[in-house]
């Protein structure tokens, strides 16, 4: 059983739970060390730090930053920053003021395709960091979808009638944004985006010399496979690595905490550079 997790989402971004609830829920998985690492968000990071602490858990300040790397959306998590250090809060606000923009844009869109996106949108307008998985819940509960993947597949993915490009930051500036925030950067499942192997290799060469440290290697519901080719980029490109649940709700069985593999052992854990040994 796995003791670290450096990929976990609450309630302010995606994710189920409160930062509270969460931590109790890894503290029954035996979790020790880990990161809340909400979309675009730092709000969840000091009630996750005094829950974590409370219960025996160590955590490190984290977030999951989107960004840009030629035309592709990547996501970046940046560990232990500092999250009240002004190149932080201003990536944070940015980032939060686009959310904002595209979720009006996202609804005007649904709605001009004969779905309720408006509708869909007043149940969440207040969210600090809305995301499509909130429209993605809400056109479920409104009937307009008939679950989650379908939401996502029929209306919110690129090239459906929901879908707004999004102008994020590129990743040279999220690098940087990171670096001198106190951070550590780790690119989020490198597998997940569509990219052919040439353009992953490209990829990660320009993570690596813009100051990138680990990708993540092992993640929730990975397959062994998966898991040996993430292996063979890291070592390929002389990165680091780190594991993380990707939970955004612990009731799914292969997000669940605490039950992610062990990473192989040529690698280098990005964890131990904040001091944590285990695992
Ligand atoms: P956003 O950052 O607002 O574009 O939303 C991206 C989030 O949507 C991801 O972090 C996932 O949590 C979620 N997501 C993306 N695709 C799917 C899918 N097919 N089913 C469920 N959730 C998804
Ligand atoms: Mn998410
Ligand atoms: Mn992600
Ligand atoms: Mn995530």
């Amino acid at each position: 059983m796995s003791t670290v997790d450096l990929h976990l989402h609450s309630h302010h971004s995606d994710g189920l739970l409160s930062p509270s609830e969460l931590a109790a829920v890894l503290a029954a998985h035996a979790i020790q060390f880990c990161a809340l690492t909400d979309h675009d968000t730092v709000a969840g990071l000091d009630e996750f730090a005094d829950a974590a602490t409370k219960v025996g858990i160590t955590t490190i300040p984290g977030i999951e930053l989107s960004t840009d790397w030629r035309g592709k959306t990547l996501h970046v998590l940046a560990l232990g920053i500092d999250p009240s250090a002004r190149i932080i809060t201003e990536a944070v606000q940015h980032r939060l003021t686009v959310r904002r923009e595209r979720a009006q844009q996202i609804a005007s869109k649904l709605d001009r395709a004969g779905q309720p996106g408006s509708e869909a949108l007043r149940r969440f307008n207040q969210h600090g960091a809305p995301t499509r998985t909130h429209f993605a819940q809400a056109l479920v509960a409104l009937g307009a979808a008939a679950s989650m993947d379908i939401a996502f597949k029929r209306w919110l993915s690129q090239g459906q009638p929901g879908y707004v490009k999004t102008e994020w930051p590129s990743l040279s500036d999220t690098l940087r944004t990171i670096t001198q925030g106190g951070g550590t950067a780790v690119l989020a499942h490198p597998l997940r985006y569509r990219l052919s192997a040439g353009q992953r290799r490209t990829l990660l060469t320009d993570f690596k010399s813009e100051g990138g440290v680990a990708i993540e290697v092992v993640t929730g519901g990975a397959a062994m496979h998966q898991i040996e080719t993430a292996t063979g980029l890291a070592l390929r490109a002389g990165l680091e690595a780190s594991q993380g649940s990707d939970c955004h709700d612990p009731s799914l069985a292969w997000q669940r905490p605490g039950r992610l593999a062990k990473l192989p052992s040529a690698l280098v854990p990005v964890w131990h550079r904040f001091g944590f040994k285990g695992d």
